[in-house]
């Protein structure tokens, strides 16, 4: 582990004269003046699996069902709360750990939460999973053969680390674990967008979600 990680992991664990303040308003409240419980969708697949063009479908169909979700997008966090992180295990690691717990304070809220995340390590998954109730948590996986991600390449990443010049790419030069239990699979390379998501949808109708 880098000191820098090694630091942080330190400092994470450093008992604190800090009490968790509870609020007068439950979550079960949030969810009976929203209309609709909340819960976290984990969207985990290669790149250019569709994780993104995925999520922005489903925020779009959630929110014309009147359900309220948002959407916490692996480029995007670490653009701000996570631009400090590189793409070494432990810094894709301290990432999860990170937006998990933003999640969980999300799902507090009320909000159908939506996370789109590479997430290759089974470990790192299962880590988030463990920070909600059974219920309260959707993970789904974009299965798409590399060949159509490579094929896709819409940010011409696959181009650059087959060149060396992205280090630690997922399915080039670093692993992706398949789920062994995720809620819902889709794939990407045989199914349309919507399609996709009406499937994604589906699932949170039954699970009386909203
Ligand atoms: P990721 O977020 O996983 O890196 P993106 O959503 O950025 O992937 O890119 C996926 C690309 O694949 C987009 O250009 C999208 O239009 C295309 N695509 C084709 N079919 C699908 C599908 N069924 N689901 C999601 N994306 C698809």
């Amino acid at each position: 582990m880098s000191n820098t990680a090694l630091n942080r992991t330190e400092a994470y664990r450093i008992p604190r004269n800090i009490v968790w303040h509870e609020g007068l308003i439950t979550k079960l409240e949030r969810w009976t003046l929203n209309g609709h419980r909340s819960a976290l969708v984990w969207i985990t697949g290669l790149s250019a699996s569709g994780k993104s063009t995925i999520a922005v479908g489903l925020e779009r169909l959630l929110h014309m069902k009147r359900v309220r979700s948002y959407i916490l997008d692996g480029d995007n966090v670490r653009h701000g709360l996570n631009s400090n992180l590189g793409f070494s295990e432990e810094d894709r690691k301290e990432n999860l750990r990170r937006v998990g717990e933003i999640a969980k304070l999300f799902v507090d809220a009320g909000i159908l939460t939506i996370a789109s995340f590479i997430s290759p390590y089974e470990q790192d998954r299962d880590m988030i999973r463990s920070l909600f109730p059974a219920d309260e948590f959707i993970e789904v996986y974009l299965d798409c053969d590399i060949s159509v991600c490579e094929a896709r390449d819409p940010k011409g990443f696959y181009e650059k680390a087959r060149k060396g010049d992205i280090k630690n790419f997922t399915g080039i030069s670093a692993p992706y674990e398949i789920p062994t239990r995720p809620e819902v699979i889709v794939n990407t390379a045989k199914m349309g967008v919507e399609a996709c998501v009406e499937k994604i949808f589906s699932f949170i109708r039954a699970a009386e979600i909203c």
